[in-house]
């Protein structure tokens, strides 16, 4: 039984995701000898967890037995309201509610009006097709199967763009045995001779087209970091508290972000009251209090400690 795939596109619309593509699994070879590089030196920092899995990373048929579909989604996150240039800054995707949390349930109610609208409820359990939903959750590429899936391009600064929508949005994925009618074909890249994101690194991170060596990038350093941040990055944070846009607000596509529409990522009052001062003798009773139920725990309560002490006076 194949599923229409003007269907889904249209129910994941519905749901609120500015974009959804499906792509048939297949291998991802083409980007083994990258990734391998990029291990092999070193880019991935201290994100250990990367060199695992190699293989399901490179085919998702090894996160679901038989997977015949990867139906890609992307999720607005450009906030309606950002904190004024003198605040401590924080990336626009923590602003809000934790989005593995808030992606996961949409991914769930989408697949599961899937299967409502198709004669596959009424089959025995058996022969019914499953399922597994992600957003940054699993070895999978997401970037390449949003791309793989029509969705848009990787940029030069290693974010995967929507034409005429930009780079602010999550991904996700539902990796199924289902097949459809129509799989969708990827797009060409559209970075041209633009080079504004790698121009605009503070930190030379960007090394080249596409590649991100973690062990420069603020990002990294001030969230998935357990260590110290060496002093040449640091002396480049300027008020980065979490994370760091720099490389996608510079980028001329993102012109086009609209304000999400998702409830659960608009910030809320207290993270946007948030100002320097209250970052003396910050308290984990503070960090729980502005950061409840956000990515920005991430970091954890240390680690934002360490964020805190290396900011610009
Ligand atoms: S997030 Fe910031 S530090 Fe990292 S690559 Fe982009 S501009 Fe450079
Ligand atoms: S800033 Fe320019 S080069 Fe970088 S991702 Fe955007 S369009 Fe591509």
């Amino acid at each position: 039984m194949l599923y229409s795939s003007q269907l889904i596109k249209a129910k994941a619309q519905t749901l609120g995701f500015t974009a959804c593509g499906i792509a048939p699994v297949a291998s991802a070879e083409s980007e083994a000898q990258y990734f391998d590089q990029w291990i092999a030196e070193g880019c991935h920092a201290g994100m250990k967890y990367m060199e695992n899995y190699r293989a399901i990373r490179l085919n998702p048929s090894g996160l679901v037995e038989g997977a015949k579909s990867v139906i890609s989604v992307a999720l607005n996150y450009y906030p309606k309201a950002s904190l004024p240039a003198e605040a401590p800054h924080i990336a626009y995707y923590a602003y809000g509610k934790d989005y593995h949390v808030v992606v996961k349930e949409l991914l769930s109610k989408l697949y599961q009006q899937i299967i409502d609208s198709s004669t596959a409820q009424s089959l025995p359990e058996a022969d019914r097709p499953t399922a597994r939903f992600f957003t940054d959750s699993a070895p999978i590429l997401e970037r390449y199967w949003a791309w793989r899936a029509g969705l848009g391009w990787i940029g030069k600064n290693t974010n995967l763009i929507i034409p005429g929508k930009g780079s602010f949005f999550f991904l996700g994925e539902i990796v199924t045995t289902f097949e459809v009618d129509e799989y969708d074909s990827p797009q060409r890249n559209r970075c041209g001779k633009c080079t504004r994101c790698l121009d605009a690194c503070p930190t030379g991170a960007l090394e080249r087209p596409k590649r991100l060596n973690a062990n420069k990038c603020l990002s990294y350093l001030t969230i998935e970091n357990r260590g110290e941040i060496p002093s040449e990055q640091a002396s480049c944070l300027g008020n980065r508290l979490y994370g760091c846009n720099t490389c996608q607000e510079v980028c001329p596509w993102n012109r086009f972000a609209q304000p999400t529409t998702i409830e659960a990522f608009h910030p809320s009052p207290a993270l946007l009251a948030l100002r320097k001062e209250d970052l003396t003798d910050f308290s984990r009773e503070d960090y729980n209090r502005i950061f409840a139920g956000s990515a920005v725990k991430r970091a954890k309560y240390e680690g934002l400690l360490r964020n805190i002490n290396n900011l610009k006076e």
